[in-house]
């Protein structure tokens, strides 16, 4: 099999994790002029570029105050994010032309990464970086045992308690998507409830406490689609994984082999699941008859690799 091409995954710094606990770390690279700020507000990025936009990596200097998160460093510079506060509607700060979410940045930077454009990589990743870590700032002001207020430490990297002098970090769900595919080499595609007509994707859900990716992967399929996943350690193999910072998943890839194909949907979340050959797809595909998933998700990434090549179309 290929590899799976995940836009998501590309990364060209370096976390640094070792210097978060400087002792004034941020503030120190907030005025240095190497350093580079990507400005967060409301889960969007400062962007350049209106129909393409692309996050913007802006000089530290003069930037406002807010919470500053450190992102890690690439060829001697450093990189740091900036969250603004959430009330208000803050003008996109000087050098950017507005606001785009990560979605948006990430369908534009498809072509810009394949195509190896300089900078495309190190951005990108930053950029999903800081995403995620501000999304958990946002969700983690209070200690959740004792509800007290927690303080930012080791430079964004972790919440202090002082009541109970403890610290927690930042967390990531993980979440299973699978190509399901038949001993006739045929995908099994969904399609949610809450999607507009024609939309298909492959099967994905959250793994649960106390259960292993493997088994995730089986009750999904099962409990969605009626489809029965073999038990074998063939029959679940991992493919690769993509932050989905939407806000804290983690994408873990998989392709599944089926040995029960009869399909009986549960109507809640999937209203439609079919078995579909590479021919149908790609006709399906090139009429707009089936939407498939965009070009920088990792469901994408995995039909196209059962498909062997690239396919027509996108949401
Ligand atoms: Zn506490």
């Amino acid at each position: 099999m290929n590899p799976l091409d995940l836009p998501f995954s590309r990364t060209a710094h370096d976390r640094a994790a070792h210097r978060r606990a400087e002792p004034g770390l941020v503030e120190r690279l907030r005025a240095d002029p190497t350093t580079g700020v990507l400005v967060v507000h409301r889960g969007r990025l400062a962007a350049v570029g209106r129909d393409t936009p692309r996050a913007a990596l802006l000089p530290a200097p003069g930037q406002p105050d807010g919470l500053w998160l450190f992102l890690g460093e690439s060829d001697g510079a450093a990189h740091l994010a900036l969250v603004l506060p959430e009330d208000g509607d803050p003008p996109p700060p000087r050098g950017a032309a507005g606001w785009s979410g990560l979605r948006e940045i990430a369908q534009a930077q498809v072509d810009a990464l394949a195509a190896g454009e300089p900078g495309a990589g190190l951005v990108h990743g930053l950029s999903v970086e800081a995403v995620a870590l501000a999304g958990w700032h946002a969700t983690h002001r209070r200690c959740g045992r004792c509800g007290g207020p927690t303080a930012v430490v080791q430079a964004g990297w972790a919440r202090h308690c002082p009541v109970e002098a403890r610290d927690t970090y930042p967390r990531t769900d993980p979440a299973v998507i699978m190509a399901v595919v038949d001993d006739d080499d045929r995908l099994l595609l969904g399609h949610a409830a809450t999607w507009p007509a024609g939309r298909f994707s492959t099967l994905a859900g959250f793994v649960e406490a106390g259960e292993a990716m493997e088994d995730t992967v089986r009750r999904e399929v099962a409990e969605e689609t009626g489809v029965v996943v073999g038990t074998s350690l063939e029959d679940v193999v991992y493919r690769g994984s993509q932050a989905w910072p939407f806000p804290a998943s983690l994408m873990l890839g998989f392709r599944a082999r089926a040995v029960a194909t009869a399909v009986r949907t549960d109507d809640e979340e999937v209203t439609d699941a079919r078995w579909f050959t590479r021919p149908e797809l790609s006709a399906a595909a090139s009429v707009g008859e089936v939407g498939l998933p965009g070009r920088h998700s990792i469901a994408r990434a995995l039909i196209e690799e059962w498909f062997g090549a690239r396919l027509p179309g996108s949401w």
